[in-house]
């Protein structure tokens, strides 16, 4: 059994989900398709939430009929009636429910409408096509806890639910929402944004695959990001430890958590431009290749928060067990941290919690901060290329070890040249 993922940008019109059904039905035996949101929506469905929040309801339906309508005239395109997708946007609505509910959890129940849609759409097209397709949906299948907008799957259960239902029914392809589960009570959670190469590889493990492919808009795994930087270079093969560095300083190209059940039964995970099948791409192994090109990769959006004692005493320990207690319950997720005497400096991802955390900290120490930031790691970096990078640029932190630079800039200059 294969597991294969097509992500938002790769089935963002007709004839992305055409393309799909061709590289489906190329190697379509035994396979498992996650498939995330089509396009932007997640994007749109976060909006919605947002106008839901401010209590314009109004506004909120507006904005979801218009995503309903692009997935419309996807189907329409298709020649597919649009009757699944009614289907189930009508569920999906009427499970939204509770409206005491906090923030995350009213997120959740209404984000999670994009992957329902966008394989509700695919599995139509298949099945009209004559592919021999099922649709699980792994709002009942993917059981996690009551953490919204980063739900942790409970593997002993989801896998049994997920075993059942494949049995009950063989058939040759296998659709299945990428990013989305569902707690027992029917409540509906999210693995976190971009998660959806989180469940293919929980997929994965779950059903002892025997690889993983992720196709994309690019070539496969570069050395940095193409939109960004000309003259890129194609990584042909990595270690999963490399793969797990890379995406924790920032390649967007997979999410962190994705390596871990892949590396823990030995599942390959090709990544492969979904325009050209034929290509060889890159894949995570376990091998013991080095990465032999220098790799750059931004985390944009970062805020670098110092942190000193009230009382001029040094960071000790409990100090550090305080600051990294509330970062825990606040959610932050850390990039980058450097610590002295009397300041330990955190930079993190600049996400909603943050304001929180801050007050919370700021009643035990001396805080300040620094918004709009990006993390620039050079991995396999030499004295010209750090030199090179430094140039025009403020850097509020600089971190280096033999083969790796870190540094927190202010704000992004592209220098075209990646060798
Ligand atoms: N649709 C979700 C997102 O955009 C999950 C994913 O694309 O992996 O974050
Ligand atoms: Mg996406």
């Amino acid at each position: 059994m294969k597991v294969y993922k097509f992500g938002g940008a790769s089935i963002s019109d007709a004839e992305g989900i055409r393309n799909l059904k061709d590289i489906v039905c190329r190697d379509g035996n035994d396979l498992i398709v996650v498939i995330s949101a089509m396009g932007k929506t997640t994007n749109a469905l976060e909006k919605v939430v947002e106008s839901l929040m401010q209590g314009d309801k109004a506004l909120a339906k507006e904005r979801l009929d218009a995503i309903l309508m692009t997935h419309v005239a996807t189907a329409e395109e298709l020649g597919l009636s649009t009757e699944a997708m009614e289907h189930v946007l009508e569920k999906g609505l009427r499970d939204l429910g509770n409206e005491e509910a906090g923030y995350d959890e009213q997120y959740d129940q209404v984000v999670s409408m994009g992957e329902l849609l966008s394989t509700a759409l695919v599995y139509e097209y298949l099945i009209e096509q004559g592919v021999d397709a099922a649709w699980v949906d792994m709002t009942e299948t993917l059981i996690t806890n009551d953490r919204f907008r980063e739900a942790q799957p409970d593997i002993v259960l989801s896998e049994r639910m997920l075993r059942m239902r494949m049995a009950s029914a063989t058939h040759r392809v296998t659709i299945v929402q990428g990013f989305i589960g569902g707690m027992p009570d029917g409540r509906r959670t999210t693995l976190g944004r971009e998660g959806s190469d989180y469940t293919a590889a929980l997929v994965a493990n779950m059903l002892n695959a025997d690889s993983v492919t992720i196709w994309k808009d690019v070539p496969g795994i570069l050395n940095a990001d193409p939109r960004l930087v000309e003259n890129t270079i194609l990584i042909p093969e990595l270690s999963y430890l490399e793969a797990v560095e890379l995406a924790y300083s920032g390649a967007q190209v997979i999410h962190p958590k994705t390596i871990r059940p892949l590396e823990n039964k030995n599942i390959p995970l090709y990544v492969k431009p979904y325009f050209n099948p034929d290509a060889k791409g890159s894949v995570i192994c376990d091998t013991q290749k080095k990465i032999d090109v220098p790799v750059y990769i931004w985390r944009k959006h970062q805020t670098l928060i110092t942190i000193r004692p009230k009382d001029f005493s040094f960071v000790l320990e409990q100090s550090l067990s305080k600051i990294f207690d509330v970062i825990d319950r606040n959610r932050l997720k850390v990039s980058l941290i450097q610590s002295s005497a009397v300041t330990i400096s955190v930079s993190v991802d600049a996400t909603r919690y943050v304001p929180a955390a801050l007050a919370e900290l700021s009643e035990a120490f001396k805080v300040t901060y620094n918004e709009d930031l990006s993390l620039l790691t050079i991995r396999g970096t030499t004295p010209d290329i750090l030199t090179r990078e430094q140039k025009n640029r403020v850097v509020l932190l600089k971190q280096q070890t033999r083969r790796t630079a870190r540094l927190l800039v202010k704000d992004i200059i592209i220098h075209n040249n990646t060798n």
